[in-house]
């Protein structure tokens, strides 16, 4: 076994140390070792299947690594991660553990692994990947600028609550009614991108149907993920020009036309699933 697949783990065992150290939270120890094993746990279970099969690994992983982010965090320690209330903790100037969540999964980290949190953590595809879906319909590239206004619109409309003097953060805090009040707009925050990833997968026919249309997080990655340092690449066996990842690609991305001509995949859409390099019956993607 390489022991490439374990640097995940590695990562996240020496993040959760490092935050520690900074924060003294017990709790950044549990979720980025989880994040970390499960990802490792999920690259290994993905060499062992067979090639039609090796996405379970990635799909099990993004399963596992979802409770995290909505019950040990969301319900239990009351943090919301949705770009919406990280802009109204922004906006108060309140320092959190959401920000933190940004300034690594969504900001700094697509530095190094580009927007493998989209591929291998987010908890709204975590459902996505399991939907009952087996074909994957290209997106019209026009409602792929959908995504804009979305952005624009998560931004300010957490401002014109805090412009019009809702105080969200001591409603959130405070201690007869914040619990309540902290649940009901997680419920509801999330719900709703649940309600519209499930609708616009089966009515596009894509699993990934939300993260290509509406979805604004999207849009934080992209820039950095452009200068990432880990990206799907040629391997030494030629491409043949087969089709079958482009095919496969859950993010449309025309994969063939990168690793035929011995390019790396530096599409801002590419959420390193790694579908493409399972779906390639001649190796030719690494
Ligand atoms: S694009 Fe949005 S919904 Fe899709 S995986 Fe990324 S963060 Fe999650
Ligand atoms: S290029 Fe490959 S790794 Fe990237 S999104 Fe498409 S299938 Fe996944
Ligand atoms: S599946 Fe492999 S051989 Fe076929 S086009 Fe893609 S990279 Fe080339």
């Amino acid at each position: 076994m390489s022991m490439i697949l374990l640097i995940p783990l590695f990562i996240g065992c020496f993040v959760a140390l490092l935050l520690y150290y900074l924060s003294h939270w017990w709790g950044f120890v549990l979720i980025f070792t989880w994040i970390g094993f499960s990802i490792s746990a999920g690259q290994i279970l993905a060499i062992l299947l067979k090639a039609k099969d090796k996405d379970i690994g990635r799909r099990i992983a993004i399963l596992a690594i979802s409770p995290v982010f909505l019950v040990f965090l969301g319900i239990i320690q009351r943090e919301n991660l949705q770009l919406e209330e990280t802009i109204f903790y922004l906006g108060y100037g309140v320092f959190t553990r959401v920000l933190i969540h940004y300034a690594i999964a969504k900001i700094l980290g697509p530095f190094i692994w580009g927007r493998g949190f989209c591929g291998w953590a987010c908890w709204t595809a975590a459902l996505l990947e399991w939907l009952p879906l087996k074909e994957n319909h290209k997106i019209p590239k026009r409602l792929t600028y959908i995504r804009f206004p979305v952005l624009v619109a998560g931004i300010l409309v957490p401002l014109l609550f805090i412009w019009s003097g809702y105080d969200y953060i001591n409603l959130h805090i405070d201690e007869s009614n914040g619990k309540l009040h902290q649940l009901i707009w997680f419920l509801a925050g999330n719900g709703l991108y649940y309600l519209a990833a499930v609708i616009l997968a089966f009515v596009f026919r894509k699993k990934r149907a939300f993260c290509k249309i509406v979805c604004p997080v999207s849009l934080i990655m992209k820039l950095q993920s452009r200068l990432a340092l880990i990206k799907m690449k040629p391997s030494n066996i030629p491409c043949r020009e087969c089709g079958l990842c482009n095919k496969n690609c859950p993010m449309d991305i025309d994969v063939m036309s990168y690793i035929s001509r011995g390019n790396k995949v530096s599409s801002t859409e590419c959420i390193l699933c790694g579908k493409c390099k399972n779906s390639c019956p001649y190796g030719a993607i690494a």
